[in-house]
């Protein structure tokens, strides 16, 4: 029997930065995980170079039941503390696009850093341990854990498990059955930032676009109230794909549709209505080649003509030419699912949780933390940035 002060499971961003926090006040800390490396999805992520934090995080970037839950973590952990951490070790890093901050060398330098830090305050790390039951010692509030390797007892125990997304990685949905065996409030999952798949009708006729990226303007009215994003928009083989779909679908529901600005620069239909002025003899499809890619042109005008001068077009026909490029309804058969999501939407009810100290209300000493919680970032470093900061709170009370 091996006890320890705190027990944590899930060796990756959340349960990692949680040991190093729990560490440091002089508590004994143990990190089991059932994968043989720890950190997978942080070695993986942001394309190797890990969006690790954003400039400006606000409680307007994540999607929860309980849209205020994720505050107070967020205030007491900011970017400017992991960039704090990061220039102890000397890591090297630099800002992209929409204030997202990624390394400059490879995803490593920030789990290697973890890590290092785990050494440095003697919070000890178990790989490829896989925890066969948890039960609460009777008579005691301490919590019993049966593993593959060994038994452990602890006071307080951390679920830090992620979420359901990339299975391949190491998800489970443990952190999910933990909650069902102390009888705990689940938000419904789903994937989240993940690409669209087309019905079969839609895979005819827009497959062969794949590979065509545009900047976009992607809008839904979802139950969170209308969402909109723009950013860049790709034809997949099986669908939609690019950053603007990939932060529409969390908040997408199965059978409802969105609408797609496909040129957000330009009110398409006034831009028309000036060439048939200025150059009444050019051909419409011409036109609309000089602004979007020739076979995007082709595949969403199949039901016109634009074969003819501009000028030859009354209001209504123009409208509608517009139409089709700046209010694209489209309505997804489905996501690519959990393979490939970078998020799992739902999890913990917050409901559960104090959250100064992600502690569970109800029961004493079991603290959820990270992905598992039902507190889901936008793309952009915000889902690394709830697993620091929740990870970092816990860490003071656990
Ligand atoms: C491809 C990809 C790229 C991403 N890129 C970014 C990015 O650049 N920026 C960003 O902010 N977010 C990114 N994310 C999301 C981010 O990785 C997660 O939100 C974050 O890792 C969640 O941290 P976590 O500690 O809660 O869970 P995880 O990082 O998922 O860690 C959970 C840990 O628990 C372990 N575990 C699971 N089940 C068990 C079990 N039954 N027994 C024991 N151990 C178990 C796992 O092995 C894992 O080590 C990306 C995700 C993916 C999939």
């Amino acid at each position: 029997m091996n006890s320890y002060d705190v027990v944590i499971i899930g060796a990756s961003a959340s349960g990692l930065m949680c040991a190093v926090e729990a560490a440091k006040r002089g508590r004994r800390v143990v990190v089991l995980d059932h994968a043989v490396k720890a950190a997978k999805k942080i070695r993986i992520s942001g394309g190797g170079k890990c969006n690790f934090s954003n400039y400006y995080v606000s409680v307007d970037n994540y999607l929860s039941q309980n849209p205020h839950f994720c505050k107070s973590a967020l205030s007491r952990y900011q970017y400017f503390d992991f960039l704090a951490l990061m220039a102890e070790y000397d890591i090297p890093w630099h800002e992209r696009d929409h204030e997202q901050l990624f390394c400059d060398r490879s995803a490593m330098d920030i789990v290697d850093m973890l890590l290092a830090e785990c050494h440095r305050y003697h919070a000890d790390i178990i790989l490829d341990c896989h925890i066969e039951n948890i039960a609460r010692i009777s008579g005691d509030e301490s919590f019993l854990l049966h593993t593959s390797q060994k038994s452990f007892t602890a006071e307080s125990l951390v679920i830090a498990t992620g979420g359901l997304s990339v299975p391949k990685m190491g998800a489970t949905d443990f952190g999910l059955k933990v909650a069902r065996q102390f009888e705990l409030k689940l938000i419904p999952t789903r994937p989240g930032l993940v690409p669209f798949t087309h019905n079969k009708t839609q895979l005819k006729t827009l497959q062969c676009l794949s590979g065509i990226a545009v900047e976009a303007v992607v809008s839904l009215d979802s139950e969170e109230g209308a969402k909109s994003f723009r950013e860049n928009l790709l034809f997949t083989h099986k669908g939609l794909s690019g950053p603007v779909i990939l932060q529409i679908s969390s908040y997408w529901h199965k059978g409802q549709r969105v609408e797609i600005n496909l040129l957000p620069d330009l009110d398409l239909g006034y831009w028309l209505t000036q060439q048939q002025k200025e150059h009444p003899d050019s051909c419409l499809k011409t036109l609309l080649c000089r602004l979007l890619p020739r076979r995007l042109v082709e595949v969403f005008t199949q039901s016109v003509s634009i074969e003819k001068p501009v000028k030859q077009y009354n209001i209504s026909g123009i409208e509608s030419v517009s139409k089709l490029f700046s209010s694209w309804k489209y309505t997804p058969s489905g996501t690519e699912g959990y393979r490939v999501a970078e998020v799992t939407v739902g999890g913990l009810d917050t409901s559960e949780l104090s959250s100064k100290t992600m502690q569970v209300r109800k029961v004493k000493g079991l603290y959820f933390i990270g992905e598992v919680v039902d507190v889901t970032g936008h793309l952009g470093g915000f889902n690394f940035q709830w697993a620091w900061a929740s990870g970092f709170c816990a860490g003071q009370y656990v």
